[in-house]
């Protein structure tokens, strides 16, 4: 049990254990239940032992005191004298304002106060105002279960938290679940590990779950270790396009927690999905504790931006914020104020039907393909429509490897395509897949290229 004491304002903390709790427990004045204010509450943490998912290295890290003292700056009133933090005057710097234009004609201005935080340090979590939105968003797409227990981070793009994530958790050796192809970008990151991946299976529909669970049961009585991650990239998937249905997220959820698992639910497409609904998410469903949740602005406002944020058990996102706080320090300062403005000024409406402009344009990019492939492919390649995003994953018919089509034949006539090996749990074997990419291409080139696939394709198989 950790105790609080909600005052009349923010609300502070007693436990010495972990001061990153409280700070943005209240989403609001607004949204903040009644009961948080002027009362005594205790916050009772996830049941589950979380030892087993923080591994040596990560355990040994200590708070950095300076980034502590940031931290406790951020909560004193503006004018206490600051002998004691180590950074440099802002006014040295060489802005007086920062002014974007936005499309459709609206600015954001950063100056004052909010200049001199975007030109500063930040805490490692990241900043105030925007995590507080953040929480709200989360709130409004997912609603995760008991915030006294949940927070969130801000890192350099969804990639940072999933890196961070891997680092606390993993030893040599490690058993991990991945689906199978995967995302290169998460793989990447077991690999130093020489994790034991343990690739599984993908229909139309994703991860197949019958496949977990059967590697689960049969490691099990074989008395092998049981994996501590299960990787998901649920929504339209990199790269084969596919969204997990909810009952299979339910089943894998239930496989978590029967097996003591920790879900990597890295999920930079959701606000890419065409489907009326929005997806279910894990982290909707996560009762135990068991759910790190990655999510990313690259997709929706810029990937130069380079701002993401993971959302999970506060005793993870700690041992996270450690880490943070010995290599970047935080997301870029900048970043997380701008992204703060333009949230703040959106308001839900804005954000959403930004969410719904940006999903139209890759609805009308993923039509142009299928249109494409089914006039020029039909019976050389076979393919489901991608559910959202950015990728369609074609099987070539007759064809065992890919490789020399995309690297010689596909490249020669300056296509350029990613081979379906390079993508798979092993690249070492031989795959018949490729990935085309419609988020750039322009409905010409699309008809263009996928042509001289086509003409490629005949060639490798000397139709
Ligand atoms: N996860 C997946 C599935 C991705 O496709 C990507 C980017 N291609 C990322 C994570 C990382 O993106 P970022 O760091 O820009 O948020």
């Amino acid at each position: 049990y950790q105790l609080y004491s909600v005052t009349d304002g923010p609300v502070s903390l007693i436990s010495p254990m972990d001061c990153s709790i409280p700070e943005y427990l209240p989403l609001s004045e607004s949204l903040a239940p009644p009961e948080v204010h002027n009362k005594i509450i205790t916050a009772v943490p996830f049941a589950i032992d979380y030892t087993r998912f923080i591994n040596e290295f990560s355990s040994k890290r200590q708070p950095s005191q300076l980034r502590e003292i940031t931290r406790l700056v951020e909560k004193l009133p503006p004018h206490c004298i600051k002998f004691g933090v180590g950074i440099p005057n802002v006014l040295t710097f060489p802005f007086e304002k920062i002014s974007v234009e936005l499309i459709g004609g609206k600015n954001i201005e950063i100056q004052g106060q909010e200049l001199s935080d975007a030109l500063q340090y930040m805490p490692s979590i990241g900043y105030g105002p925007l995590i507080k939105i953040l929480q709200e968003i989360q709130d409004w797409f997912h609603g995760p279960q008991d915030w006294k227990n949940r927070s969130i981070m801000m890192t350099t793009g969804g990639q940072e938290g999933l890196s961070k994530a891997v680092n606390m958790c993993m030893n040599c050796g490690d058993p991990v679940l991945m689906p199978d192809p995967v995302y290169t970008g998460a793989i990447d990151l077991f690999r130093p590990y020489d994790a034991d991946i343990i690739p599984i299976k993908q229909d139309a529909y994703g991860v197949v779950v019958e496949e977990i669970e059967r590697v689960l049961i049969e490691r099990k009585k074989n008395m092998q270790p049981i994996p501590k991650i299960i990787y998901l990239n649920p929504t339209a998937s990199n790269p084969a396009g596919t969204t997990l249905p909810t009952h299979r997220k339910r089943e894998i959820y239930r496989l978590a927690c029967e097996y003591d698992m920790l879900i990597l639910e890295d999920d930079p497409y959701y606000y890419l999905h065409f489907g009326k609904e929005n997806p279910v998410s894990i982290l909707s469903m996560d009762t135990e504790g068991r759910v790190l949740r990655f999510d990313s602005f690259s997709k929706i406002m810029s990937s130069g931006l380079r701002a993401g944020f993971v959302t999970g058990p506060t005793r993870l996102l700690r041992q996270m914020e450690l880490h943070m706080q010995t290599s970047s320090m935080h997301t870029s300062s900048l970043s997380q104020v701008l992204l703060y403005k333009l949230l703040f000024s959106w308001g839900k409406n804005g954000l959403t039907s930004h969410f719904m402009h940006v999903k139209q344009f890759y609805k009308e990019k993923r039509d142009h393909m299928m249109h494409a492939v089914a006039n020029q492919l039909t019976g050389l390649a076979e393919w489901s429509a991608p559910t959202g995003g950015m990728f369609l994953w074609l099987k070539i018919k007759g064809l065992n490897d890919t490789r020399r089509l995309v690297t010689t034949r596909c490249l020669d006539k300056l296509v350029i395509l990613a081979p379906g090996y390079a993508l798979a749990v092993d690249t070492m074997k031989p795959s018949p897949y490729i990935r085309v990419s419609y988020s750039i291409a322009s409905p010409e080139e699309v008809k263009l290229g996928i042509s001289l696939l086509a003409e490629a394709i005949r060639e490798e198989l000397q139709l």
